[in-house]
């Protein structure tokens, strides 16, 4: 089993697609994740065209390749020294053709147009597998939250958010989290945008604070959509998390409530990580430490052991993936799980993987794990619940009412069912059977592509 499939067509459709590729590569040769995430939609769709021929005709790939809108600023604010710093800012609006752009905004010196545009893509087929009224979108700066003040955060998000409000609205684009960017930043950005603009427009952000038009169950809604989706992939051959050893990469807001699921699904999570290095605790992490650490005191996850002295640190990040385990959840990033890494886990005898983080495994390791028949829940299907509750969140501040967390956590539950059951079913239909990274990849795309063809070359 493979994602590249274009060895088994020898048709028209096969030529399409890679003079469709060609053509976005040479035309984005500097994008290399960019060129990444368009390279694994665009073999596991062959089987689509060649079905739907009449997709060809209407330019569906070479439409949905290039972004409607990408923006790119320059944010200037003053460090605590009064010494003027200037970022980039960045929202590239892939596709509205199914809703407002939606995705989230990623703070991290890594962020340029090829991370944004390789986010925005694939927010384009996460959203979509969500069955919400969703487009696609994404943004960021180069802005590193690391070691920052709070004031500095405040006088960045602000001017960020000076330039941003232009081409944003609660109908237009609705911008939300991802790494670097949590509800303190929204918080900051919420309060500029409303000052801006005038008037109280909640549904414009997501991942907001309870007391201010935010959604419960939010907070927790990509690492326990996550953990939902694995247990659908596990019984599906009669296993759970019950007993289990996981490993979660990162200890951010995905990585903290993917471990927490697990653990109330009876799971032995013994390892997480940061960008500095990671802990292994056979007892069973403590998750307390963690969030306190985390996302009260934003300290290193070294730390961890000087409470825990039975635990060990490990410096490096990538060494995580030498920690033997049943479930592998990779919360951290991208491409941080790599051909080697995937041999490691499939050694030691890994059974299921469940990707929290965006594109966290290369297009080599994804390889490993599908020849090697692991369960492989890849990202635009199993971190889809924090899109998928923000959303939830848009319904709820049009309505002007709050669901309880119960409620919001059981339609994020069947959400979660939804695109495993539609994966499974869409993999089976065009001849992939358990090959769930073509079946979420042609379920994501079909609904999209409909909405295109109804609404004329735009
Ligand atoms: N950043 C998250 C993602 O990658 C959430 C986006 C959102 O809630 O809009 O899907």
């Amino acid at each position: 089993m493979s994602i590249t499939i274009a060895e088994k067509h020898s048709t028209a459709a096969k030529q399409y697609v890679q003079a469709v590729y060609e053509t976005v590569s040479k035309r984005n040769h500097h994008e290399p994740e960019f060129l990444q995430a368009v390279k694994e939609i665009l073999d596991s769709l062959i089987p689509v065209f060649e079905q739907q021929p009449q997709l060809m005709e209407a330019g569906i790939l070479e439409r949905i390749t290039e972004p409607e809108r990408v923006v790119s600023f320059r944010v200037p604010w003053v460090d605590d020294n009064g010494k003027v710093q200037v970022n980039r800012g960045y929202r590239v609006q892939f596709n509205s053709a199914l809703g407002p752009y939606k995705g989230g905004l990623r703070f991290h010196p890594s962020v340029d147009a090829s991370i944004i545009k390789f986010l925005g893509f694939e927010q384009i087929f996460k959203n979509s597998l969500t069955g919400q009224p969703i487009g696609g979108g994404k943004g960021g700066s180069d802005f590193d939250p690391k070691g920052k003040s709070d004031n500095e955060i405040m006088r960045f998000t602000q001017s960020f958010m000076t330039e941003l409000y232009k081409y944003i609205g609660p109908d237009t684009d609705v911008p939300a989290g991802d790494i670097g960017v949590g509800a303190r930043e929204i918080g900051y950005m919420f309060g500029q945008y409303k000052r801006i603009r005038g008037g109280y427009e909640a549904g414009v952000l997501t991942g907001k604070g309870i007391v201010y038009g935010g959604s419960l169950t939010r907070k927790e809604a990509t690492g326990y959509g996550c953990v939902y989706f694995v247990q659908e992939m596990l019984a599906s051959k009669g296993l759970s998390f019950n007993g289990s050893k996981v490993v979660v990469s990162g200890s951010g807001n995905v990585s903290i409530y993917a471990i927490e699921k697990a653990q109330q699904l009876g799971a032995h999570v013994v390892a997480c990580s940061d960008s500095n290095g990671y802990i292994v605790d056979e007892e069973g992490i403590k998750l307390d430490t963690v969030k306190r650490l985390k996302e009260v005191e934003r300290k290193r996850i070294s730390e961890y052991v000087k409470e825990h002295p039975n635990a060990k640190y490990v410096e490096g990040c990538g060494g995580i993936w030498s920690v033997p385990c049943d479930i592998a959840l990779p919360c951290a990033t991208q491409n941080e799980i790599d051909e080697k890494d995937a041999a490691l886990l499939v050694e030691s005898g890994v059974k299921a993987i469940g990707e929290g983080a965006n594109m966290p495994s290369t297009l080599e390791a994804i390889e490993v794990f599908l020849n090697n028949g692991v369960l492989f829940g890849p990202a635009k299907a199993a971190n889809a619940g924090g899109v998928a509750v923000s959303s939830l969140e848009m319904s709820q501040n049009s309505m002007r009412l709050s669901w309880t967390f119960e409620e919001v956590d059981a339609k994020l539950h069947g959400i979660m069912k939804n695109i495993y059951n539609n994966s499974v079913k869409a993999a089976e239909e065009f001849g992939y059977a358990g090959n769930l990274v073509v079946g979420a990849n042609i379920a994501g795309f079909k609904r999209v592509a409909d909405a295109m063809i109804a609404q004329g070359v735009v």
